[in-house]
């Protein structure tokens, strides 16, 4: 069983408004489609986190940015990780989250574990590809409800839904290890799956 990772939509905990520590480098566009195509750098120097909200922070900070997402974890989430071998999960760097006085370590992971949707399945098809840049468009606004496809797992506790990277796909030992280890900061949604 696979599920989506969410963090919860009530505003009680903290969440991230501006990860401080990312810069975008530059902006270029492809010659051949005309699309933006944006690169992200990391800045020199303490990493930091600009945050909003009342309450606690949480073990997994609501981290919605601009740009490519990752995921930020309280120094107890990050012992359970290791504890635990989960798998798909890469530390970057550790990094400051700040809000007002309130401060709190957290650390900045990569994901990567890789999953992809059962395209055919969802009748989503790529159009107006680009050979030079990669882009593309789906023929459908919103994608719906999500059916991955099994057999293109790589394995891992957690992943990148590939084509959508901002969207974490979890495996159940991860959903397990979450709630056993009492963290707090995410739901999880069982999605479909093929394969
Ligand atoms: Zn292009």
């Amino acid at each position: 069983m696979f599920y989506r990772v969410f963090y919860p939509c009530n505003k009680i905990h903290k969440y991230l408004i501006k990860d401080l520590s990312v810069k975008i480098s530059f902006v270029n566009e492809c010659l051949a489609c005309r699309r933006k195509i944006a690169t992200y750098d990391e800045k020199e120097g303490k990493h930091r986190l600009l945050c909003d909200g009342k309450g606690n922070y949480q073990d997994f900070l609501d981290a919605t940015t601009s740009g490519k997402n990752y995921i930020y974890l309280s120094d107890e989430a990050m012992d359970a990780i290791v504890k635990n071998s989960v798998s798909g999960i890469k530390e970057m760097f550790c990094c400051m989250a700040i809000s007002g006085k309130f401060e709190r370590t957290y650390h900045k992971c990569d994901i990567t574990g890789k999953i992809s949707l059962n395209e055919k399945a969802m009748f989503l098809k790529k159009k107006n590809y680009c050979e030079e840049c990669g882009q593309f468009e789906w023929n459908k606004k919103g994608i719906g409800k999500l059916i991955v496809d099994e057999n293109s797992w790589n394995g891992y506790d957690i992943c990148r839904l590939d084509f959508f990277e901002n969207i974490f796909i979890c495996a159940e030992r991860f959903k397990n290890i979450f709630h056993s280890e009492e963290l707090t900061g995410l739901e999880f949604e069982a999605i479909k799956t093929t394969g």
